[in-house]
């Protein structure tokens, strides 16, 4: 999604990352995943390393979907709060429905420290910010549902919020201890060398464009290759394609862009998100911002539909952080880049069974670096 000479921040800035083949050949798998975004990346290392062979297949190099250009921001929970949650999945399902996307950033770090990803993660907290007093109300509320249940979620007071954030800005917001940071696209890849040092074998620029039933499994062709296997995974998510067309009608792509500055000066460095918190505010459009290892200020909303070049599209963002940092008025910026959202029309994930043998799992609605890892965790279907 990005114009020429937009490379993002993030591809800046990963180390490289030896790329993998194309599928040129017949191969056999018991699984085949579609898609190496997160969702398709963990479920491919845990089943690589429960033993099973796997396949996986991308239509674009690696993290160029939505995984290799967010924000990086590992939020815990969904939009719904968990007293909601229990009351849309009354009984087990929702109390084990709350426990996972709680267990989310656990995983995320867990799988970064067991195979030692160097994707610059910090675990310093989540802020969500109020930019009107009423909002204070739903955040506040949020807090004591978490707090119910253990979780290290505190309110913060509109001076506290001035101090970590360096914004006068805000009414007020939370900290959930559970989130931090990682350098996205540098993630992803870690997820794929520890699936391929499972044994999983990675194809991308390998487009799925064909299924069908054969001998008792599903076939895949690419243009090159095919792969058959008794198991598939789909996890194409916003950059769903014609292949997937049904899938593609149960969501909402929806675009996101991001600006980063330069690295701010030293003195601004020290009072701009001093301990190293990631941010999203009430606003109507949501605005996300954070910094990133070289002292970036990254600031993340909505992007443009349609054809309107993203320099163009970037002012909005430039408006952003003047308003949320004056003092950073003149900064100058490096990058500006964006990407599709998978939003569900009641705001869940989903987790469909396409056909015997096939799952999709899909649809985090901007909070995917959490949950499209936890997704494996989620069902035993993807086992
Ligand atoms: C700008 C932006 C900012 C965001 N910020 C955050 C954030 O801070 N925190 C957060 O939690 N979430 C955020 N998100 C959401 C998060 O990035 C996603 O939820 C997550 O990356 C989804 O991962 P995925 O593996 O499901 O999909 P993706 O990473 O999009 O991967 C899908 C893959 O499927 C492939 N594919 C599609 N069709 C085919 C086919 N026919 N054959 C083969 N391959 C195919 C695509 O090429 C793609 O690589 C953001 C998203 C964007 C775009």
């Amino acid at each position: 999604m990005n114009t020429p000479g937009e490379k993002s921040l993030w591809s800046a800035t990963a180390a490289p990352l030896t790329p993998f083949p194309a599928l040129r050949e017949t191969v056999r798998a018991q699984v085949t995943v579609i898609g190496a975004g997160y969702t398709g990346l963990s479920a491919a290392l845990h089943l690589g390393a429960a033993g099973r062979d796997v396949v996986v297949l991308d239509a674009m190099e690696l993290g160029e979907g939505a995984s290799g250009r967010n924000g990086g921001q590992v939020i815990p929970g969904l939009k719904y709060d968990p007293d909601t949650l229990e009351t849309l999945y009354p009984g087990d399902q929702g109390a084990k429905l709350v426990a996972t996307v709680a267990a989310g950033p656990d995983l995320v770090f867990e799988l970064i420290r067991k195979h030692d990803i160097g994707c610059e993660a910090v675990r310093n907290g989540w802020l969500q910010l109020a930019t009107s007093e009423s909002a204070l109300g739903p955040i506040g509320t949020r807090v004591r549902q978490w707090q119910a249940r253990g979780a290290a979620v505190e309110m913060l007071s509109a001076a506290e919020v001035a101090r970590l954030t360096g914004s006068q800005r805000y009414y007020g917001g939370l900290i959930d201890r559970r989130g931090g940071t990682v350098q996205p696209l540098a993630y992803a890849r870690g997820l794929a060398r520890a699936a391929q040092r499972a044994g999983v074998r990675l194809f991308m620029r390998s487009a799925a464009i064909h299924l069908e039933r054969s001998a008792g499994e599903w076939r895949i062709r690419t243009r090159d290759g095919d792969v058959s296997s008794q198991q598939v995974i789909f996890a194409t998510n916003a950059y769903s394609d014609k292949f997937v067309e049904p899938l593609q009608r149960t969501l909402v792509a929806v675009p996101s862009m991001q600006v980063a500055t330069a690295p701010l000066p030293t003195e601004l460095r020290r009072s701009i998100l001093p301990e190293g918190q990631s941010v999203s505010d009430t606003w109507r459009l949501l605005r996300y911002f954070r910094l990133d290892a070289q002292g970036r200020l990254i600031m993340g909303s909505r992007g443009v539909f349609g054809d309107a070049p993203l320099a163009q599209a970037a002012r909005l963002h430039y408006r952003a952080v003047r308003e949320i940092f004056p003092q950073l008025a003149g900064i100058s910026y490096d990058y500006h880049w964006a990407g599709f959202v998978a939003m569900t029309p009641d705001h869940l994930p989903h987790l469909h069974e396409v056909a015997p043998g096939i799952v999709a799992g899909l649809g985090y609605n901007g909070r995917g670096v959490a949950m499209a890892t936890m997704m494996v965790r989620t069902t035993s279907a993807f086992r």
